[in-house]
């Protein structure tokens, strides 16, 4: 599955990042998720909520802003964002564009942590 995939190497940087924070837990991670990388988000939250059981991952949140395609156009020199991925289309003058500016993004955008407590 494509979106356990994902998961997984998102808990493998996660973790990572965590490495200078001894002992801390994730609150929330935030993700930038383009409109082409096929990735279906309640798929994405079923595979996180299992990936991330016995991770200093486990009862995050998983915050998922999603990102239109931008489209450059040579004709009219501007980028615009497109109503559907099934067209490929200038949205001011309605040349077809295939230079994608925004859209294929999968990344962190960011990672909330909770510093865990010290027993003394
Ligand atoms: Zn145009």
């Amino acid at each position: 599955m494509h979106e356990l995939s994902i998961v997984s190497s998102i808990v493998d940087t996660v973790t990572e990042s965590l490495a200078a924070y001894p002992g801390a837990r994730v609150k929330e991670v935030r993700l930038r998720v383009g409109a082409l990388a096929a990735v279906v988000e309640d798929s994405l939250r079923f595979c996180y909520g299992v990936a991330t059981l016995g991770t200093p991952l486990a009862g995050s949140d998983l915050v998922v802003t999603k990102l239109p395609v931008v489209l450059h156009c040579q004709a009219c020199g501007k980028d615009g964002e497109i109503e559907s991925v099934q067209s490929f289309r200038c949205p001011r003058c309605g040349e077809p564009s295939m230079d994608v500016r925004q859209g294929r993004e999968l990344e962190i955008e960011a990672i909330e942590i909770d510093d865990a407590e010290v027993d003394a």
